[in-house]
């Protein structure tokens, strides 16, 4: 797709006419006096949560923003390959992949050999490795994937819209009250003629701090950001641009000799570029104070670090000074010993680093991703409140290997380029291993949770060699029995809190008497101690709670649907209809055999249990029934 030709446009680019693009803020009317879940902040972190909770029509769920309207444009851009899985779960991947830039390569710039006054391109590499994930690494502005969130939130049965103009200035935890034990207060952030400092108070049985970095939800719960106090300050400005650098819509690394580094990120539309200008790297006498900061400032900057190609800016879409320093809060919650927690932080309210590696953005909603199935959980009578003390185990411990990685990177990133005169500086072909070696990490691919209650210890990691016991389930492609579709099979997993078992089924003939996928489905459907029996709620779809599917490694057209045992193709819904989507074959067109690319044990099979969101809980052979039992126990309750 190629838009902002004749100039930027916030919105939704499909629209012609640039007035349309943006839905209007939805009507201002007061708080609710009583919510389960109260989310203070519309930035990703809160918006995604506020869409994972509205699918759920019995929770109620209010998201408030001290600003007037929704994000338009402006900060971050950068979209991982593991977020774009997430947003698949919400079913709007493909909308982003048609409408962003894919960021299939890197350029590598330093100071020229022979001309040091000026760049020259060192490098060019593939960004992400190949099979790293089914979806690319991708560039889109911030307030697009709000854009997403939002209409997800007004689709859904929750049907949840932002109340913007409300700042959050007191909340209090009543640590002996059972029901509805936080009280925020909150007041109008303007209008201040029309409504005075008018305030409301809310009641909420949990919150959640989505306030960014300044957060008042941490001030509040006497949590603290702990770190490095020293701010490093970035210039960033979108621009359209006309330019003689040849690299101008690749992801671009400049490492200039004397006047300071520079990003480029190409971005959606095809004209548009956005600019990352190191501010502290600057010539000491080119340095000026923030506040006297210019975007022609930049301009001369980033045309001083470039040099000898030139650009002439002719529209800033954008630009601000982004200044942060690398801390993280001591906790995620407000829980103590023997309290469980009530309130929560995620995103910049908990985590705070610098942008180069783009992962504010995409830290912050892999936070609430976590978060959202928990409460969902709690507040439907899932699993009890011990559930919700997993979040801050699991997330801050991701938090801290991301500042431990930014730090690294950062000075890298940051370090004069190695040269005669500057023998300690970073070798720039240094520098580019350090990116290749941690792709995966800043693909968001390589996170693992430790084992605990949710995660098992990976006893039986010798059936699945490619799919890692704490990692997220890694997709590949697959071909759905009933209908023939060539599907990918991480793509059952969607963001509606279920959980899933994926049995691998080993060489005997489906459903054969042999045949442990039939077996498994007979425990499943007829014992006592079947999970499926024992969580899901009467008169309930059978897939409610659990969501089992099966895979086999013959040709499609070799097996009948007939053959297939019932509780792989469940009547379900009002009428008791037959769903068809559960079955899976190997892909035998060349696209990728499942078990080849995941190492999944072909004589014995296995079944594999991923977590509502997205991440394998435990590995197991097909007939460790008790294994399977154990696991839901630990972690569900009964109906
Ligand atoms: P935020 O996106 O910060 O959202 C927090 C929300 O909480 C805001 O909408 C705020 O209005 C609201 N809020 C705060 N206090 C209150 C209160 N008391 N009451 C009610 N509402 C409140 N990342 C990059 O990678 N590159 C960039 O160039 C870049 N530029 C940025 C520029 C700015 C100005 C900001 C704020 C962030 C920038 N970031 C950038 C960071 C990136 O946007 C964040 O990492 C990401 O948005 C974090 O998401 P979040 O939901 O945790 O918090």
């Amino acid at each position: 797709m190629q838009f902002h030709l004749d100039g930027f446009h916030p919105g939704d680019p499909r629209y012609s006419d640039p007035q349309d693009r943006v839905v209007p803020p939805p009507l201002k009317r007061p708080l609710p006096q009583q919510v389960d879940v109260m989310i203070v902040g519309c930035g990703p972190a809160g918006l995604n949560l506020a869409a994972q909770l509205s699918q759920f029509g019995s929770i109620s769920t209010c998201i408030v923003d001290q600003k007037d309207d929704r994000l338009l444009v402006g900060q971050a851009d950068g979209i991982a390959c593991r977020t774009m899985e997430m947003f698949q779960a919400y079913e709007f991947a493909d909308q982003i992949q048609q409408e962003a830039y894919w960021v299939n390569e890197t350029a590598f710039w330093k100071p020229d050999a022979e001309h040091p006054g000026q760049i020259s391109r060192s490098s060019k590499i593939q960004d992400v490795e190949d099979d790293l994930s089914e979806f690319p690494h991708v560039i889109i502005n911030q307030a697009r994937v709000h854009d997403h969130f939002l209409e997800v939130m007004r689709q859904s049965p929750g049907k949840v819209e932002p109340h913007y103009s409300r700042r959050l200035v007191d909340l209090q935890v009543d640590t002996e009250a059972e029901d509805y034990p936080v009280t925020l207060t909150f007041e109008r952030a303007v209008n201040y003629s029309q409504y005075g400092k008018e305030q409301e108070i809310v009641k909420a049985r949990y919150v959640v701090g989505c306030d960014g970095a300044r957060s008042s939800v941490r001030t509040l719960i006497g949590r603290e950001l702990v770190g490095d106090s020293i701010n490093q300050a970035w210039g960033v400005m979108d621009v359209l641009a006309v330019t003689d650098f040849p690299d101008i819509r690749l992801k671009a690394a400049i490492h200039s000799n004397n006047e300071g580094n520079m990003l480029i990120i190409p971005r959606e539309g095809g004209y548009m570029v956005r600019l990352y200008i190191e501010l502290d790297k600057l010539k000491q006498d080119e340095r000026i104070s923030r506040d006297e900061i210019t975007a022609d400032y930049l301009i001369s900057a980033a045309n001083r670090i470039m040099q000898p190609y030139t650009v002439e800016v002719k529209e800033v879409a954008w630009w601000s000074v982004y200044e942060i320093g690398q801390r993280l809060t001591t906790a995620f919650d407000d829980s103590e010993e023997g309290r469980l927690p009530r309130v929560f932080l995620a995103g910049d309210a908990c985590h705070t680093h610098s942008p180069k590696a783009g992962q504010g953005l995409n830290t912050s909603v892999n936070d609430t991703w976590n978060l959202g199935w928990k409460l969902a959980h709690v507040l439907t009578g899932r699993a009890n409140p011990e559930l919700l003390s997993t979040y801050s185990a699991e997330r801050q411990h991701v938090a801290q290997m991301l500042i431990n990685f930014d730090r690294e990177f950062s000075t890298m990133f940051s370090a004069k380029p190695k040269s005669a005169d500057n023998p300690d500086g970073v070798d720039p072909a240094e520098f580019q291993k350090y990116f290749v070696r941690f792709g995966r990490y800043t693909a968001g691919t390589s996170i693992r949770y430790n084992p605990s209650s949710l995660v098992g210890s990976g006893e039986h990691q010798s059936l699945a060699t490619g799919q890692t016991t704490g990692m997220r389930f890694h997709s590949a492609p697959a071909v759905r029995l009933a209908d023939a579709r060539p599907v990918q099979l991480g793509h059952c997993v969607k963001a509606d809190a279920r959980w899933h078992i994926f049995a691998f089924a080993g060489q005997q003939p489906p459903m054969s008497d042999q045949c442990r996928v039939r077996a498994l489905c007979d425990f499943l459907q007829n014992e006592h101690n079947s999970p499926l029996k024992r969580f899901t709620p009467a008169g309930a779809d059978v897939d409610s709670v659990i969501d089992l599917h099966a895979m086999f490694q013959q040709y499609h057209r070799d097996i009948d649907v007939d053959q297939i045992h019932p509780l792989l193709q469940p009547l379900k819904g009002r009428y008791g209809l037959r769903d068809y989507e559960k079955v899976f074959c190997t892909d035998h067109s060349g696209a990728g055999d499942f078990y080849a690319l995941r190492g999944i044990d072909r004589e014995q099979g296995c079944l594999i249990i991923v977590r509502p969101d997205q991440y394998i809980a435990e590995i197991l052979p097909l007939d460790d029934y008790a294994g399977l039992s154990r696991f839901f126990e630990g972690v569900l309750t009964r109906p």
